[in-house]
């Protein structure tokens, strides 16, 4: 199976790929963790992104592209994968088909979970502050002020690929706001439907 998990910062992305990794036995592709660990490792692509990661900007679409396309060749990609964080652009979007098309793969759902900007960033909030308590780094990028940047890329650039995944018949929107119990089901369901679609 082939997913991607679109949704704004502190939406459950993470949370949710977690448990469909373990259930489909796909892996998890996240371009936050992978450029997070390029980073760390202080690599080209590390230093190239570091800056704009810290001010919540996106990087540019080249260098995510690549990251994703690399990592869907290897071995533990072939019984699937979830993207989590990419595409963020339509132009990543459309590379993304092109790369996909040339690997003879295709996508089997989009689907995004949809939460309320305020939820999000009491959210993101409460997430740094249990890390903190709990002695674990915290994500610079969490500060408030940066979160509002990301959620508001969210809505003016990422949401352009709802209509862009709708003309594809491939989008499903969740109510992101429910349990976690409950939004799993609802990813369930759509995913059942997409897997058989009706006739
Ligand atoms: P995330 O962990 O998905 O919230 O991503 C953290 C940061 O990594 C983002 O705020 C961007 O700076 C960068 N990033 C992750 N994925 C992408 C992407 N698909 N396109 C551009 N920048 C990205």
């Amino acid at each position: 199976m082939r997913l991607v998990l679109l949704g704004p910062p502190g939406a459950g992305k993470g949370t949710q790929a977690e448990r469909l990794v373990k259930k489909h036995g796909i892996i998890q592709l996240s371009t936050g963790d992978m450029l997070r660990a390029a980073v760390a490792a202080g690599t080209p692509v590390g230093l190239e992104a570091k800056d704009l990661i810290a001010k919540g900007a996106l990087v540019p679409d080249e260098i995510v592209v690549r990251i994703v396309s690399d990592r869907i060749e290897e071995p533990d990609a072939r019984n699937g994968f979830i993207l989590d964080g990419f595409p963020r652009t339509v132009s990543q979007a459309q590379a993304l088909d092109d790369l996909l098309d040339d690997k003879d793969m295709k996508l089997d759902a989009v689907v995004e979970l949809k939460v309320d900007d305020g939820v999000l960033m009491s959210r993101v909030e409460r997430r740094a502050g249990e890390l903190a308590a709990a002695g674990k780094p915290v994500r610079s990028d969490d500060a408030p002020e940066v979160v509002r940047r990301r959620i508001d890329d969210y809505n003016n650039v990422t949401s352009q690929l709802r209509p862009f995944y709708q003309e594809k018949g491939l989008h499903a929107a969740v109510d992101g706001m429910a349990s976690i119990e409950d939004v799993a089901a609802q990813i369930d369901a759509e995913l059942a439907a997409a897997r058989s679609p009706a006739t």
